[in-house]
């Protein structure tokens, strides 16, 4: 597809603002910035917008609001703590910056879904998904993912502004700046045609999760046998590193547990993710028939214990663990489950496929999400678990997944204002960076959920500060 013109801008003041990726930090970057009626140049280098922000499947995190089970009437403290607690390790340096940014993404939290309901995206429906006490994760009731709702939504709104310019198929091959001050980027077009662009930029280009030969190689080379929910592209932190930014975290890389292996293509480097609000609606893990996990554990906690058991194939990295869903779930995960069975990634059978072993582990499941007995992984969230006296007859929905990489918790260093840091630690003039191009917001583990989350808060508020930077012309 040939790449929309690059409209010109005025030099040497420009009044708009450029921002790069059309993810969900983008979008919301956007949307900030046209409340403050400031013009917008959105670039884009894929034909079409969205990103890996519209692929996400099991929600966005949020607390305290109205559509969680148990409403709390005051701040969830919880949110901050079980965030902390997932960093690890990583807490143990940059601990008074992690703090804040980690304060202010928890804080902001339920005014995100306030505001992405405001927009006209449903959020209804919430999740208790691993490594959160509390349900904190929302999507909607109806048949869209939580990723491809929002960007919809946001893109429709933002395509009604005269002010909105969306570029796809253009990439950005340089940040232009001298000093410490970014002024402008470099696009290249789809046909390889160079131009500049002036102004002000808000970085949103996403991780390096699909960078298996470049940035992966380079940070995680011992997972270079392992598949990726991210299909291939290059990370893009070299361009900010060109003009001095400050990269943390590198090699907190997360390996989520839980992708398809896919029965017709069972080797393929690339594979659709298992939403994690399948545990959360009360999922189980089984591997020759037995339970191993709490599977509401952290994504770091279950991926540790299966990548310490034999894997089935070595290239690719792949472990043979089995995903049991009963009716209860289904009922409340019907879209999602729906299209993984159409796709053929699970199956609808009952217990008497999976063997012997395997009822009396869902027999033992059944018990401990009655309450009758407790749970030897330490699971106290059972969600819609309905099957209470399982037997081989009983109908259950089945898919065959393996620890995946995911997600990149390393990248840029920002503030809570999502200005960039460089080398000595100054913040580096007329740039703003959010989402998964940033580092430091997660530490060690990504809780899911709080990828979306870190979009919207630190997108906006990269939006506000451009916005304040250019001269708010606010009506
Ligand atoms: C299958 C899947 C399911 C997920 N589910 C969830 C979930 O349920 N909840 C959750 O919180 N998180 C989830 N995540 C993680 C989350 O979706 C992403 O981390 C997040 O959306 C990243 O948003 P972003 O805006 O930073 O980047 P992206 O959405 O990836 O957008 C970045 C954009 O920048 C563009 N770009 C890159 N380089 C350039 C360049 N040089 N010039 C121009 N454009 C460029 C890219 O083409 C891309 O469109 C999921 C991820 C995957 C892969």
């Amino acid at each position: 597809m040939p790449s929309s013109p690059i409209l010109p801008i005025s030099t040497p003041a420009p009044k708009a603002a450029i921002i790069v990726g059309s993810g969900l930090a983008g979008l919301s970057a956007a949307s900030q910035l046209l409340k403050h009626n400031i013009p917008i140049h959105l670039l884009e280098r894929a034909p079409k917008p969205g990103g890996n922000s519209i692929k996400a499947s099991s929600g966005i995190n949020g607390s305290p609001t109205k559509y969680q089970p148990k409403f709390l009437s005051g701040p969830d403290d919880a949110f901050y703590s079980d965030t902390v607690k997932s960093a690890g390790q990583a807490m143990s340096s940059m601990t008074v910056h992690r703090e804040r940014l980690i304060a202010t993404l928890t804080n902001e939290s339920a005014g995100v879904v306030d505001w992405l309901v405001q927009q006209g995206v449903d959020l209804s429906r919430v999740a208790q998904l691993g490594g959160h006490s509390n349900p904190r994760t929302h999507r909607g009731a109806g048949n869209l993912p939580p990723g491809a709702s929002i960007i919809t939504t946001l893109l429709k709104s933002l395509q009604e502004s005269p002010l909105f310019h969306l570029q796809t198929s253009c990439t950005v091959t340089k940040v232009l700046g001298s000093g410490n001050r970014v002024t402008g980027v470099e696009i290249t077009s789809a046909e390889g045609e160079k131009s500049t662009l002036y102004g002000p930029v808000i970085f949103a280009a996403g991780g390096f999760a699909g960078d298996a030969q470049g940035m992966l190689a380079q940070y995680r080379p011992d997972l270079g046998s392992y598949p990726s929910t991210n299909e291939p592209r290059p990370g893009m932190q070299s361009l900010l590193t060109a003009v001095g930014a400050k990269l943390v975290d590198m090699e907190l890389v997360q390996v989520h547990p839980t992708g398809f292996m896919d029965p017709k293509d069972p080797t393929s480097p690339v594979k659709f993710l298992a939403a994690e609000l399948l545990r959360g609606e009360g999922g189980i893990l089984l591997v020759d028939g037995k339970r191993f996990v709490n599977e509401l554990d952290t994504r770091e906690h279950i991926t540790d214990v299966i990548t310490k058991m034999v894997p089935a194939s070595t290239l690719p990295k792949q472990w043979d663990v089995q995903l049991v869903l009963d009716e209860g779930i289904y009922k409340m995960a019907k879209s999602h489950i729906d299209f993984y069975v159409w796709k053929g990634l699970m199956r609808k059978t009952t217990i008497s496929d999976l063997g012997p072993t395997a009822l009396g582990a869902i027999q033992e499941y059944a018990k401990v999400a009655a309450g009758s007995l407790p749970d030897h992984f330490g699971r106290t969230s059972f969600a819609n678990w309905t099957l209470t006296e399982p037997n081989p007859d009983s109908v259950i929905y089945v898919g065959t997944v393996t620890p995946v990489i995911h997600f990149t918790m390393g990248g840029a260093l920002i503030n809570e204002n999502s200005e960039v840091f460089n080398d000595q630690d100054t913040i580096i003039e007329g740039l703003w960076a959010a989402g998964e191009i940033t580092g430091g917001v997660h530490g060690g583990n990504r809780l899911g959920g709080s990828s979306l989350l870190e979009c919207v808060v630190f997108g906006r508020r990269a939006g506000d500060a451009c916005a304040a930077y250019l001269g708010t012309r606010e009506e």
